[in-house]
């Protein structure tokens, strides 16, 4: 019998970081990262920008390598995923039948990119890096593509198409572009860009069947096409959880402190299901994953903190950025900046930041981004005609 040990289930972001931050953090017992993919930890926005267009492989999204990994003594099973949780035993079953026992357990078993019924050789989705490159060989200069869902992952999967010289449609069932996290100015905004770049963006339209060379639509259309993209959102993996009796919402529940109803199993990442504002929910962002996956780690080692940092999560398209920090108020401000570009500032009863949105050339509202990160954490009163203005610097509203 050997030593129980640390185990995380899922070697992606969250996972990851978690197993880094363990070895970082001191503990140098027996400690296991397990993955269903066959590649070291990695982070997964390149794959739908710079790692489709062919400006990053894998090692440029790889969080370590294999030989830091042995390195650090961290043990990486891949491809051989767990099969069923014991929590009474303090020990899972990995796809093979062999048992491990945990003295600590982390799931960051994330989500797989949400199906339609039906499968079909020319219909793609992307959310791991293999789903990536078999993408990748698709998207040929004059290929015809239609994408299923005017989300995050198919914008940026049209841009990215764009620019490979693909024809791009994309159809959105909402009446406006990531209606769901974003406001409708930035909505208007992307789907000016979109347009201007040549893609035909439609909105509220329904999908009726796909077809090998074609789509049709619920209104009788017919569109012709060689591939068909679908980004209509994630599953979290929850499954384990659910079998193992954890409670489970949108995902795997967990207190301040990132711990399950079980004390000694901990969730982190896009699977976890926090309390943010009151409200239980999910984050399907990077900074998430980045964030959660080291205060789990932390809080494995005894540091017993609450998790308490801002949501946040950006987006490239073209040579546009997007940028966001903390959270949606229905008092909003904005200001529209010299280059085109715009901040919206959610606030507060009492005028506090909240949350803010900036979208811009490049990285151009980066700084003001950050630095409405630092007004939110001030919890300074501002004057909503101040935010508004673009000659007010934000640096001068924290000085107070
Ligand atoms: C294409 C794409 C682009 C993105 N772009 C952005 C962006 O621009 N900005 C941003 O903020 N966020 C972005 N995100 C979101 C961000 O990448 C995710 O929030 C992040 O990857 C979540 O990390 P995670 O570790 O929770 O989950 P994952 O990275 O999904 O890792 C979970 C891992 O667990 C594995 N697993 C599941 N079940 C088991 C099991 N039973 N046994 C073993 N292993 C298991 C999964 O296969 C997976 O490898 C993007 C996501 C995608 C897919």
């Amino acid at each position: 019998m050997m030593t129980a040990a640390l185990i995380i289930v899922g070697a992606g972001h969250a996972g990851g970081r978690a197993a880094l931050t363990l070895r970082e953090e001191g503990y140098s017992g027996r400690l296991i990262l397990i993955g269903d993919e066959p590649h070291v930890p990695y982070e997964r926005p390149p794959l739908s920008k710079g790692l489709l267009q062919g400006s990053v492989d894998l090692a440029g999204c790889s969080l370590c390598d294999s030989a830091r990994l042995a390195e650090l003594g961290i043990e990486h099973i891949a491809g051989n995923p767990v099969r069923q949780l014991d929590p009474p035993q303090h020990r899972l079953q990995l796809a093979d039948g062999q048992w491990l026992s945990y003295a600590g357990l982390l799931l960051a078993t994330g989500g797989r990119a949400r199906r339609l019924p039906q499968e079909q050789a020319n219909v793609l989705y992307l959310r791991t890096h293999d789903e990536a490159l078999a993408l990748k060989s698709a998207l040929r200069p004059g290929a015809r593509l239609v994408i299923v869902g005017g989300g995050f992952i198919g914008l940026e999967v049209a841009a990215t198409a764009r620019g490979l010289g693909c024809e791009v449609t994309v159809l959105e069932a909402g009446p406006r572009l990531a209606g769901r996290v974003l406001a409708p100015v930035i909505s208007e905004a992307l789907l000016k860009l979109h347009r201007q770049h040549g893609v035909d963006v439609r909105l509220n339209v329904a999908l009726e069947s796909i077809h090998a060379e074609a789509v049709q639509l619920v209104d009788g259309q017919w569109l012709p096409c060689d591939l068909v993209v679908v980004g209509i959102g994630m599953q979290p993996n929850i499954e384990l959880a659910v079998a193992a009796g954890l409670e489970v919402g949108q995902g795997i529940r967990v207190d301040t402190h990132l711990r399950t109803g079980v004390p000694d199993i901990y969730a982190a990442g896009d699977v976890c299901e926090f309390r943010l504002g009151g409200e239980y929910q999910r984050q399907e962002t990077w900074r998430n994953a980045e964030a959660q996956g080291r205060h789990a780690a932390l809080n494995m080692l005894g540091r017993d903190e609450p998790f308490e940092a801002l949501p946040g999560f950006w987006s490239d398209q073209y040579d546009w950025g997007l940028q966001t920090v903390g959270v949606i108020t229905p008092l909003t401000v904005s200001r529209v900046l010299p280059d085109a570009g715009l901040l919206l500032f959610y606030l507060d009863a009492d005028h506090r930041l909240q949350g803010a949105c900036g979208w811009g050339p490049g990285n151009s509202v980066a700084k003001d981004v950050k630095l409405c990160e630092r007004l939110i954490s001030a919890r300074i009163a501002l004057n909503p005609a101040s935010l508004a203005d673009p000659h007010v610097s934000l640096k001068h509203l924290l000085r107070g």
